[in-house]
């Protein structure tokens, strides 16, 4: 007897992702498409995986992300010519469209570059609700030569004001924007050092990952959500006292620019953000608690990065960016309620009697092409069973029986009203579409 083995399920940390909901996924990504295209960005498709250099170098060696989350793997030699390569399945996606930047010389056209990409990330972190080990990101990328403006804090502003655009039109509700400067390479360095010596004399007391954090990046302490940690974090230097004058006007015109527009934002002097590569302002929209997110409240984050195209061994390019985590947003949307949720079908055909089927087929093709989205039943299913298939995925049933077909007169319900009406096989377009 064949041994029974048990049955294979889809990896801890990864999900399927199936109907009706992708309707859900596929509504928010054309809603966001129009959006950044209606700001003049591009879209960009980098490869899903890359030397792991890429990430070591422009995410950071001592970031979560590198020392502990990567799918990382030895990619063996298949010829002599060939060398084994170190290879990461992409944890963000920022660090590839800037190594695309520097490797198709997209600076030497002197423009700015405004890029989005849509796609899954890899991390290998802890799954729980809101965090899984493949995930999806909706991002931009706005940077250029200094030439091009991409240093300005117009184009920060502009980012932040789309954002806001495409979470009112996508119906987030409630989101809030949270902001912070973290300076320049050099004001970082400063602050590091000075909250290096702040943390010598209390660390003992924190817990043991802050203590960990207080020596290898203490910025990151700053993120701890550790309860207990708190009100030693809360008497830390800020970073805003570390600005040096030009970090300074560039954050002040970054938040006088969202005020003309009218963008609603708070400044948070303790949001320093995870990697390594973040320089001046950063950001984070977050989502209000019940939203569907449990403890993972964090909508999407990002900032600016004048320094990563250098650190990876391009030429100047400063830049801004952001990643929404798209599960965390569809998670929203449906804890929110407030997504229109994949409109039913125009109309399901119920054919009575199997005799029936291949004339339901025949009319669902008409009104398929006719631009209606239309599901047909099985003339096997009595009545009953009909009509609740029916009003599970359509807004109307089209009855299809011998009296019908013999007088090409149909029935139609339509289940919002209960409403059942006789149209004539010439009219069932206009009237289903009505
Ligand atoms: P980051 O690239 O870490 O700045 O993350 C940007 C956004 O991606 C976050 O605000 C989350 O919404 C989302 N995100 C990050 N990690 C995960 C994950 N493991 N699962 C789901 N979403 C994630």
């Amino acid at each position: 007897m064949p041994t029974p083995t048990n049955s294979l399920k889809a990896v801890r940390g990864t999900r399927d992702l199936l109907p009706p909901e992708t309707a859900l996924w596929n509504h928010v990504e054309t809603i966001a498409r129009s959006v950044f295209s209606r700001y003049g960005f591009g879209e960009i498709r980098t490869p899903i995986f890359e030397d792991t250099q890429l990430f070591a170098r422009g995410v950071g060696e001592e970031t979560d992300i590198v020392s502990k989350e990567m799918y990382t793997w030895e990619d063996r030699a298949r010829a002599q010519s060939e060398k084994a390569q170190s290879l990461t399945l992409r944890p963000e996606n920022t660090a590839g469209v800037v190594r695309a930047y520097i490797e198709h010389k997209l600076g030497d056209t002197g423009q700015l570059q405004k890029l989005f990409y849509i796609g899954p990330q890899f991390r290998r972190e802890r799954p729980q609700r809101g965090r899984y080990r493949q995930f999806w990101q909706m991002g931009v990328e706005v940077l250029g030569p200094t030439s091009s403006g991409a240093e300005s804090p117009l184009r920060d502003a502009e980012v932040l004001e789309m954002l806001a655009t495409l979470l009112d039109e996508l119906g987030v509700k409630g989101w809030r924007l949270e902001v912070n400067s973290v300076g320049s390479t050099d004001d970082r360095k400063r602050y590091n050092a000075a909250l290096r010596e702040a943390l010598q004399p209390v660390k003992s007391r924190m817990c043991e990952d802050n203590q960990r954090r207080a020596e290898t990046n203490p910025l990151r302490v700053l993120d701890s959500k550790e309860p207990a940690d708190q009100e030693i974090i809360n008497g830390l230097p800020k970073i805003a006292d570390f600005l040096d004058e030009s970090s300074q006007s560039h954050f002040a015109q970054v938040l006088a620019a969202l005020d003309a527009c009218g963008v609603a934002y708070t400044v948070n002097p303790r949001l320093v953000r995870g990697l390594d590569y973040y320089t001046r302002t950063t950001f984070e929209f977050t989502v209000p608690d019940g939203s569907g997110l449990g403890t993972q409240n964090a909508l999407l984050g990002g900032g600016r990065y004048d320094g990563l195209s250098e650190m990876l061994g391009g030429p100047k390019a400063p830049g801004i960016g952001f990643a929404i985590g798209e599960d965390r947003l569809i998670l929203t949307l449906q804890a929110q309620a407030e997504a229109e949720v994949a409109a039913k079908m125009d109309a399901y055909i119920a054919p009575m009697g199997v005799e029936r089927n291949a004339a339901a087929l025949a009319l669902a093709r008409e009104l398929r092409r006719a631009g209606l989205s239309v599901e047909v039943g099985d003339g096997g299913f009595r009545l009953k069973k009909s009509f609740e298939a029916a009003d599970r995925v359509a807004r109307r049933i089209v009855i299809l029986g011998e009296d019908e077909l013999a007088s090409g007169v149909l029935t139609v319900k339509t289940f919002a009203t209960g409403e059942q009406t006789k149209v004539t096989r010439a009219e069932i377009a206009a009237a289903l579409r009505a």
